[in-house]
């Protein structure tokens, strides 16, 4: 009843606070409607500034009426649940809510950690612990709300064009199209623009400034950067027709602190009068392949918050000219951070000429899973090869390299097509004009409307004085001209992407009273891109895959300091106990790691496109950041595991608890830390969870003994394994041991266990296994062990050693070793699973892969996988094969978990091919799955979209990023891999899934970087397999049209515990703390916490970087298929219900503010204990102050 009434009074507010912005909106415009053309041109400098300001207030206004016009929307639908469960129509948000109190110990409870008393009763239930004997017989399954399944099976609102189409029509020929080689020769009627409809030309300067690629950021910035930007200041302030854009955030972050006060206010002055616009204000303009969405929108945020707290900007356009292929993920996060419009340039060069053919190079961006049209965003791509000088004026790059003032003769630069731009003087002013202008027409017929937009910068422009004389002197000229000829037709002039895209809406809106009601929408993504020829950029997918892991591996711990880092600050304010020092200094190390992952997602970042000690650079800073989350996470954890947080002494440096997994080098894997036991002394362990579900997996540690008791958080002993640590091939360490056992941990919880040894003879065997060892070897002599390892045995196929097996399923490998079968225990189902490493070389042409193509000479061929070595480690907890073969280091491991990693087969390859030449190798499966040429894959581990191989394309650009999963199906079966890293996939025959895991290639591929691929590393890459049942009487998605599909909630759950694994913290100083800490309240099963990030306060003097009051909550409620079960999942679906007040019942005050995604906008204020509404895909924003 409260949450009626409150909702209800909610509502009135709102619909109150609407009717005044309604009322404003209506009087604010009227006088600039009433207005002819000649009185607006005739306007005074500060009327047009008055003008521009209100221009920016109408704005305002309209995005907060969208906005609250969304949560109106909400609210009304929220009132009619609530009246139907009052009349007990159906179970609406009340009823549910009620429910899942019952299900989840919901309530705030530091004491106890409850929940996992199922699970536990298995664990030394039976006290059976012979090999592959079932011990968890009862694996939890999530409960699905039937409504829940709508979704995926509901058909997204049709798009006019959807790339899947688009690739089914298109031919991908290659012909000459003559001066633009990849279009046709553009023919137009003059006579198409009048006085009343001119071609309204905005030039837009721009310098491309990545940070990071042949030179370190740090160095771009230092040698060419802040003279790019000092000269900004000095020259845009010259004359107010100039105007400018930027995009990358990290460098104005590195120029801001080198500048004066009065160079940032000449800085805000250029922003306020329009003349300067900062497009996307990102970090940096990330890549769009492997990067994943955590990342994206982190180090977006991260460029928002800290123009808002430096320059009070608020970008509205996006700009992405260099990313090697476009996401749509992009299209919809910039969509939910409020912006307007996008503008992409790397699309493959047929869809181009094709949608230049059909003038739908602007179009309103469609997600595919979108059942209504709220993802629409609007659009430009460009549309000829490069986003420089001669590939932007107009179809012609020898005639516009000759307006690229940079290349005047003498200054060092020249245009390839041999013919040099000349000063524009009085004698060739009309000349060059119309030259010029013929270009703009040609380019005019390839979009709707008559308003052009023509870049005018390329990589590190506008660096010395005189580029920025040449360029804005000689173009002011030709505009003068042609604006001061009538016959012309042309109004051109400087601009920015924002004048850009509002004289655009407002042609629109005058021929279709809808600002973007000409343009077609579009559903679907653009990759693989090609920029000329069969040169597909999907060699990056994969370049350099060690850092493409390091990458997962901090978004991993940053995630999870973040949210540990937040619920130590929550709890500090809920004592109004706080600790200043400590929090500074941590938000410090957090807001590094923010940056150094943020800069990483570079396009020459996680691409793998830099040159090598650029590579070390971007390195060296994901290495400190990891090193410094862990320290934000031990710090935190020892902060909330304290008994008397009111009296908490901090030491900021103290090593409280050391996480397990050591980062030491750049370039190397991490060691596992060994917790040295010391007799009669128990050594605790914490565990920590980051996902707000609750989780069972099975976790190993490693201990310098094998006489050991663990005993959980309640002190009850735990069933575990002892596996043997193989120091090389024929030695077994007699020091180390690692120690496996299963541990069930709450949502967002700290859980300790203890390990203790005990004497040799007093080891209970009930508790305790000791793995069997079986290994075929070079020497034909069985290794050494030590004495507990009793069973060692050279393995033999007859005695079953070559099956791994759980309680649900088995993996039946070939005499090498590897997997050849996987059958399922319950129905004993099986599944053809032929794994194959493969090998592509390089063509023998002048152009060959690199880092950015793969250019294969044919199709890949399997590498030699006889007379292998192998290990089998089997027990009751774990099982794995490890084979080694030239380059590989193969694991494959079953668990037997209740939880996710217990419903498929851990792959983990180490990889190393440094004694190799041009060599790219692949790891394939071969299934019976009748896909035909069908697969699936993600997007930015957002989205997953329908891939189709097509024949007519070469195998190069068959191949598609894999950012975290890829899958096949038919009626019956999936076969997902959940990738740990970002790589390139393809399935290049019915039945098969293929990944790339390392390539070596020994030149440069001509993209500009300038060397081969050459410093690979030992690299892990870690995979998940799942093999999943359709589900009889379900329909699955393959019943919904296009493109969208949705991995079950057991893939979903698989792939959050790959990336955000349960963490391991060791404790260094005893500590009578609790025995556990938990946030208390739990998310739906497909209710992912993104991020609970604190954001930061207006620098100061004496503080540049101090936590604010406030943290930023994200949410996303993740689409799934029903077609499956879920497995190894304890939670439950709800329709999307969340209370913030049951997940942070003791945290945060109670007015709560949804915010645009990257916190630039204010949304709607609600109360904590306002039940939400989340809908499947989307991703939520909400600001929460500490009390
Ligand atoms: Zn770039």
């Amino acid at each position: 009843m409260r949450l009626r009434m409150s909702s209800m009074v909610f509502a009135g507010t709102l619909l109150l606070a609407t009717m005044i912005l309604l009322h404003q909106l209506i009087n604010l415009p009227t006088d600039q409607q009433h207005m002819s053309h000649q009185e607006r041109q005739h306007m005074s400098n500060s009327e047009r500034k008055e003008m521009g300001v209100l221009e920016m207030r109408l704005k305002r206004l309209e995005q907060d009426l969208q906005y609250n016009q969304k949560a109106i929307g909400e609210i009304k639908s929220l009132v009619r649940q609530l009246t139907d469960s009052a009349n007990n129509i159906n179970d609406g948000a009340n009823t549910v809510l009620e429910k899942s109190d019952k299900v989840f110990p919901n309530k705030f409870d530091r004491k106890t950690v409850e929940g996992g008393g199922k699970d536990e009763g298995n664990q030394h239930g039976d006290g059976v612990h012979t090999v592959g004997k079932v011990l968890y017989n009862t694996t939890s399954v999530a409960k699905i709300q039937q409504d829940d399944c709508i979704f995926s099976q509901t058909s997204p609102m049709p798009a006019d064009i959807q790339m899947q189409n688009v690739y089914d029509l298109l031919p991908f020929d290659n012909p000459d199209g003559g001066a633009w080689k990849q279009g046709w020769d553009i023919t137009y009627d003059a006579k198409q623009w009048t006085p009343d409809n001119k071609l309204k030309v905005f030039v837009i300067p721009h310098s491309h400034n990545d940070p990071g690629w042949i030179k370190t950021y740090e160095r771009y910035f230092e040698e060419q950067t802040k003279f790019i930007l000092d000269r900004m200041v000095e020259k845009l302030s010259v004359d107010n027709k100039r105007k400018f854009i930027w995009a990358e955030v990290s460098y104005l972050y590195l120029w801001w602190e080198t500048i004066s006060e009065e160079t940032k206010t000449a800085v805000k002055r250029l922003l306020d009068r329009g003349q300067l616009e900062i497009v996307t204000g990102g970090w940096v303009m990330n890549d769009e392949a492997s990067s994943h969405y955590f990342a994206m929108l982190e180090q977006m945020v991260e460029g928002h918050e800290w123009l808002k707290n430096n320059l009070e900007a608020k970008p509205n356009n996006g700009w992405a000219i260099d990313p090697f292929g476009m996401s749509s993920t992009m299209a919809y996060l910039l969509k939910r951070m409020g912006f307007e419009n996008m503008l992409i340039q790397r699309v493959h060069y047929s869809i181009k000429k094709h949608f230049a053919k059909e003038k739908s190079l602007e179009f309103k961006w469609r997600q595919i899973w979108d059942t209504g049209s709220t993802t629409d965003m609007f659009c430009h791509m460009m549309p000829f090869y490069s986003y420089d000088v001669p590939h932007t004026c107009g179809p012609d790059p020898k005639v516009c390299c000759q307006f690229d003032f940079r290349r005047l003769p003498g200054s060092g630069v020249t245009c390839p097509w041999r013919v040099a731009p000349q000063p524009i003087n009085n004698l060739n002013v009309d000349s060059r004009a119309k030259m010029l202008l013929d270009q703009y027409r040609k380019k005019a017929q390839l979009y709707r409307t008559n308003v052009l937009l023509v870049p005018l910068g390329d990589d590190f422009r506008y660096e010395h004085a005189d580029e920025w004389d040449k360029q804005f002197t000689n173009y002011q000229k030709l505009f003068d001209h042609m604006n001061s000829h009538p016959d012309l037709h042309v109004q051109a002039q400087f601009g920015t992407l924002s004048d850009y895209f509002r004289a655009l809406r407002e042609e629109s809106q005058s021929s279709t009273s809808d600002d973007v009601g000409l343009f077609p929408s579009l559903s679907g993504d653009f990759f693989t891109y090609a920029d000329r020829d069969d040169h597909y950029w999907s060699g990056y997918y994969t370049s350099r895959p060690f850092y493409k892991n390091l990458d997962r591996v901090l978004e991993g711990y940053l995630r999870g300091a973040e949210i540990l880092y937040s619920l130590m600050l929550a709890t500090q304010s809920s004592l109004e106990a706080q600790q200043p020092q400590l929090t500074n200094q941590l938000m410090k190390q957090l807001v590094e790691a923010r940056r150094n992952l943020g800069l990483f997602q570079h396009h020459d970042g996680i691409t793998g496109t830099s040159k090598d000690h650029v590579v070390i650079d971007y390195a060296k800073k994901l290495l400190v950041s990891i090193q410094q989350c862990q320290n934000v996470m031990q710090q935190s954890a020892n902060y909330l595991l304290t008994f008397n947080q009111r009296s908490y002494h901090a030491e900021g440096t103290k090593v409280y608890y050391s996480l397990d997994e050591t980062y030491e080098e750049h370039y190397t894997m991490p060691s596992k830390q060994v917790i040295e036991l010391h007799e009669g002394q128990a050594s605790h362990i914490t565990f920590y969870n980051s996902l707000a579900q609750a989780r069972s997996e099975l976790v190993t540690i490693r201990t310098s003994s094998p006489y050991i008791q663990v005993r959980n958080e309640h002190e009850t002993p735990v069933r575990c394994q002892v596996d043997p640590v193989f120091e090389d091939e024929g030695t077994v360490s007699s020091s180390q041991f690692d120690v496996s056992f299963v541990i069930t941990a709450p949502a967002v919880s700290l859980t300790t266990f203890s390990v203790q040894t005990v004497a040799p003879d007093a080891v209970d065997t009930n508790l305790i296994s000791y793995a069997a060892i079986r290994v075929r070897n070079k020497g034909g002599v069985l290794p050494s062990t030590p004495a507990v390892f009793t069973d060692v045995a050279f393995a033999s196929e007859e005695n079953g050693d070559m099956v791994l097996k759980n309680s649900n399923i088995e993996a039946i490998l070939n005499t090498n070793g590897f997997i050849k079968t996987i059958k399922y225990v319950k129905g004993g189902k099986s599944q053809k699973l032929d794994i194959e490493f493969v090998k592509y070389g390089v063509k023998n042409h002048r152009e060959t892969s690199g880092a950015y193509l793969f250019l294969p000479d044919k199709d890949a061929v399997p590498i030699d996988m006889s007379n292998t070595l192998l290990k089998v480690i089997r027990g009751p907890l774990l099982s794995r094969a490890i084979v080694i073969i030239q380059n590989v280091a193969h694991n494959l491991l079953v668990k037997n978990s209740p939880g996710v990693d217990g419903m498929g087969l851990d792959i983990v390859n180490i990889v190393d091919i440094t004694k190799e030449r041009n060599y790219e190798l692949a790891m394939r499966f071969y299934t019976d799955v009748q896909n035909k040429d069908v697969f699936y894959s993600d997007l930015n581990g957002f989205q997953v979209t329908k891939r189709v191989t097509y024949k007519k394309l070469p195998l190069q650009a068959n191949y598609y990023p894999m950012p975290s999963q890829m899958f096949i199906e038919d009626d019956h079966t999936r076969i997902s891999i959940l990738s740990k890293q970002p790589l390139g996939c393809a399935s290049l025959r019915s039945g098969e899934l293929e990944v790339m895991l390392d390539r070596r290639l020994n030149q440069d591929d001509n993209r500009g970087v300038g060397q081969g691929v050459l410093d690979n590393l030992r690299t892990p890459n870690i995979f998940r397999l799942l093999v999943e049942e359709k589900l009889i009487n379900k329909e699955s998605h393959t019943s919904r049209d296009g493109q969208a599909a949705f991995p079950s909630l057991l893939a979903h759950g698989a792939v959050h515990s790959l990336l955000n694994p349960i963490y391991t913290l060791i404790q260094k100083v005893p500590s009578p703390g609790r025995q556990s800490w938990l946030l208390g309240g739990v998310l739906p099963c497909d209710v992912h916490l993104v991020n609970l990030r604190t954001m930061q306060n207006e620098p100061t003097p004496a503080a540049k970087i101090s936590a604010a009051s406030n943290a930023a909550l994200t949410l996303h409620r993740v689409g799934f298929d029903c077609g499956f079960a879920a497995p190894g999942l304890n939670c439950s679906t709800n329709g999307g219900k969340v209370r913030l007040e049951d997940l942070f019942t003791a945290y945060y005050s109670d007015r709560v503010f949804q915010m645009s995604l990257s916190l630039m906008y204010e949304g709607v204020e609600m109360t904590k204990s306002y039940t939400l509404s989340l809908q499947p895909m989307e991703l939520y924003a909400f600001k929460l102050q500490r009390l």
